[in-house]
């Protein structure tokens, strides 16, 4: 039986992209990752390449500038970015915030905003919805949109908002009702788009110090004015709307996993087959290879649960039991492949110079980002498999 990547690879246009991405990425080698990472910067020229080729694009209809590709092809995009060696976590949003701007926003809104962030004049990175308060229960959000007049007043605060400072427009989300006032908590939570060039004063965006080199920030909103024509969609129905994104952010966040994974193996199966100690290959112990050869069987695997999830998206079929299987196998799969890969390097392993131990962090995130993992499984439990809610 052909190997999931053949089965994907007998489309042409496919193959093509995979081979186009990998060509942009031999630009973006280790060296340029792992400088990114120590300094902490964002790696802007790689985003701006990205953003150039039009594969940041992939997603927008070719009507508005986009590529017009589907969630599968955006699924191979990211993954070779991961697989380069590379993170995507500094651009990879954009996929799919723009997404519910796609779906649920105007006609007007859709012109104004989506073929300026397909040629890359308006980036939309950032995507606001996880609270303290919150935290995993979002319909318990406090940050609050009231409307008057024409626009809408905005108080509140936000945490882990990733890219809010190399963003132009952000997604928020707010309660327009309080929870207290709705007999549906999913009612009442409203989206907008921020225009975050015009917000001195109103939205303070306070760094966080974090594990990765993910650009995540703490948001102070204070009487942040929004026009009420940066609503999306209808008010009190923005719960609505993220979910509507959920499954393909999961589908891709699948593959960016996967990306890591095949990254992990094909690192720790060379330097299994050169590193000699005791005379021979370390390769040569099973100790060393069997756990190599078993990470490398669970990424295959998930591999072919992102790909049934992706077909079936892109096909408009119902996909959240697969998006959400995709989402948590793969994510397994990448974070055992880079334990078995920082075993297989042994003391080398924590050496910045190898790249494994920045991998090592990079990829850990998928087990708990955008989604955790015990969420997933909740959903799997409670939706699919229909037994008792806990929550
Ligand atoms: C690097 C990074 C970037 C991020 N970027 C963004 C961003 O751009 N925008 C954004 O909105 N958010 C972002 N997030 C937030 C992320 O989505 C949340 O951290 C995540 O949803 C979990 O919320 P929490 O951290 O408050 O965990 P909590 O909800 O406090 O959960 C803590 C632990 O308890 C478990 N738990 C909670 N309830 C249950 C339950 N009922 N059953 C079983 N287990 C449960 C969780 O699974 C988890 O293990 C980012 C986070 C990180 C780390």
């Amino acid at each position: 039986m052909a190997s999931p990547l053949q089965q994907e690879d007998r489309h042409e246009d496919r193959r093509a992209i995979r081979d186009a991405v990998r060509t942009l990425c031999r630009d973006f080698p280790d060296a340029y990752w792992r400088e990114v990472d120590k300094k902490e910067r964002y790696p802007q020229e790689f985003v701006d390449a990205l953003t150039a080729s039009g594969y940041l694009a992939a997603l927008i209809p070719e009507e508005y500038g986009g590529a017009g590709l589907g969630i599968t092809e955006a699924g191979i995009i990211l993954e070779e970015i991961n697989r380069s060696g590379g993170n995507p976590g500094a651009c990879h949003a954009q996929m799919y915030t723009m997404g519910t701007v796609l779906r649920h926003g105007s006609e007007e809104q859709k012109r104004r905003y989506l073929p300026a962030i397909a040629k890359g004049e308006l980036r939309l990175q950032a995507f606001a919805v996880t609270e303290p308060n919150a935290g995993s229960e979002t319909t318990r959000i406090e940050t609050r949109a009231v409307r008057k007049g024409d626009r809408y007043i905005v108080n509140g605060q936000k945490i882990f908002i990733s890219r809010a400072k190399q963003s132009d427009l952000m997604l928020l989300l707010a309660r327009t009702t309080s929870y207290a006032d709705v007999q549906d908590k999913t009612q009442g939570i409203s989206v907008f788009i921020v225009d975050m060039r015009n917000v001195k004063g109103k939205l303070d965006i306070r760094p966080l110090d974090m594990m990765i080199n993910h650009h995540t920030n703490t948001l102070f909103i204070e009487d942040l004015e929004i026009p009420a024509e940066n609503l999306i969609g209808e008010e009190g129905k923005g719960f609505r709307y993220i979910i509507d994104g959920w499954n393909a952010e999961r589908i891709l966040i699948a593959s960016e996993a996967i990306g890591d994974g095949r990254w992990f193996v094909d690192r720790a199966s060379s330097y299994a087959r050169e590193r000699v100690v005791f005379g021979r290959p370390i390769g040569a112990n099973q100790g060393v290879q069997f756990p190599i050869a078993q990470a490398y069987a669970h990424v295959e695997a998930a591999d072919l649960m992102r790909f049934d999830a992706a077909a079936k998206f892109d096909r408009k079929e119902k996909c959240g039991a697969e998006a959400n299987m995709a989402k948590l196998l793969a994510s397994e799969a990448s974070w055992e492949a880079a334990n078995v890969c920082l075993t297989t390097y042994g003391g080398y392993g924590f050496a910045r110079d190898y790249d494994v131990e920045r991998k090592f962090r990079e990829t850990r995130l998928f087990t708990v980002a955008p989604v955790n993992n015990n969420l997933v499984l909740a959903f799997l439990g409670q939706n699919v498999l229909k037994m008792p809610k806990s929550y």
